[in-house]
């Protein structure tokens, strides 16, 4: 049977009336590798309003430290705030190796029922860019159906925090009590991109080792050089299990959002990732485009053999096929 065809009306009434069924149809379509999906989506995403007054918090940590237990508590918690949230994922492993896809909806029950959150896991693909381009797509189709927070989860062990760093205002680390950065099986260049570092599982008897690390981070941050926002990481505690420490999370976000809009960083980050995105989406493109191009596939083998042989250098091969299709240096 053949799945029924929406209008670009359907898509963006649906969406700016907060339907999820459409906001999801919508994702799906950015996800697609179809050229008329990305065509309409790309269509959809200009039509629909553009909320400025949104809050995009990238989340991540080993496995384990409690990100789906945190995201699930700190979700319902906003929610009676009077939050909408929306739970994004970014995890290009997934695929790859079957393991749990972040964002799953089955391990956030609450907040998956919850009519005011938007849960959808990471797209599949084997490129980090391709991956993170469509979260940072479906970002803005979220805002654009009323979730003003979004939360885009990462797995803490690689590229695809830079990567949801450069599509969110604020970094938040996750991490365990007591054990030092290597123990925790985080990089070391995640710590230096937290804005909040948060010690999750303080509670009963590793409150007193929460504290500890806590010490320590605070220590740490302390040594690192200050970046471009402005702003110092804050380190704080918080139990994800028993749902303590989310007022105090909550007030350095609105700390950080404040003291950043304040010295201009704020927007500024907003424009320079959208600067980000354009040249990253225009990089991609044109390398599908070249690879795929009919006279490229069919002269490429044998000037792969050249170069192989020592025929000619790899620079004067690029260099034919470059010419071939207009491009000067
Ligand atoms: P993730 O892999 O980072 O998403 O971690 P999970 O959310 O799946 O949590 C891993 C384990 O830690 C689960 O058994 C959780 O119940 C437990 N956990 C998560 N948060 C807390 C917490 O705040 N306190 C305690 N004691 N356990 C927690």
């Amino acid at each position: 049977m053949r799945s029924k065809q929406y209008s670009l009306e359907d898509y963006v009434t649906g969406i700016s009336a907060g339907d999820r069924v459409m906001l999801g149809r919508a994702i799906t379509l950015v996800e697609s590798a179809k050229t008329e999906h990305t065509a309409l989506a790309e269509q959809v995403l200009a039509a629909l309003p553009k909320p400025t007054n949104t809050l995009r918090i990238a989340i991540t940590g080993a496995p384990g430290v409690g990100k789906s237990t945190f995201i699930e508590a700190f979700g319902m918690w906003l929610i009676q705030q009077g939050e909408k949230v929306a739970v994004l994922a970014i995890d290009p492993s997934s695929a790859v190796s079957g393991g749990s896809i972040l964002g799953d909806k089955t391990r956030m029950e609450q907040l998956s029922v919850s009519e005011h959150a938007f849960i959808r896991p990471s797209p599949a693909g084997d490129s980090l860019g391709g991956v993170a381009r469509k979260t940072r797509e479906a970002i803005l189709l979220t805002e654009a159906a009323g979730y003003r927070i979004v939360l885009v989860e990462t797995v803490g062990v690689g590229q695809s925090e830079i990567a949801a760093r450069r599509m969110c205002d604020l970094f938040m680390l996750l991490l365990l009590p007591g054990a030092g950065d290597e123990l925790q099986g985080i990089k070391r260049g995640i710590v230096e991109m937290a804005d909040l570092l948060v010690v999750n599982k303080a509670d009963g008897e590793r409150k007193q080792l929460a504290a500890m690390a806590q010490a320590h981070y605070i220590n740490a941050t302390h040594l690192l050089p200050s970046n471009s926002s402005g702003w110092s990481a804050k380190v704080l505690t918080a139990s994800a299990l028993e749902r303590e420490g989310f007022a105090e999370i909550w007030a350095q976000i609105m700390a950080y959002q404040q003291s950043t809009i304040n010295n201009g960083f704020w927007f500024e980050n907003r424009r320079n990732q959208a600067h980000y995105w354009l040249h990253e989406t225009l990089m991609d493109g044109m390398k599908t485009a070249f690879y795929n191009h009919p006279d490229i596939q069919a002269m490429l083998p044998d000037l792969e053999e050249a170069v192989l042989s020592g025929k000619i250098s790899p620079f004067a091969a690029a260099r034919t096929l470059l010419e071939h299709l207009n491009f000067k240096q």
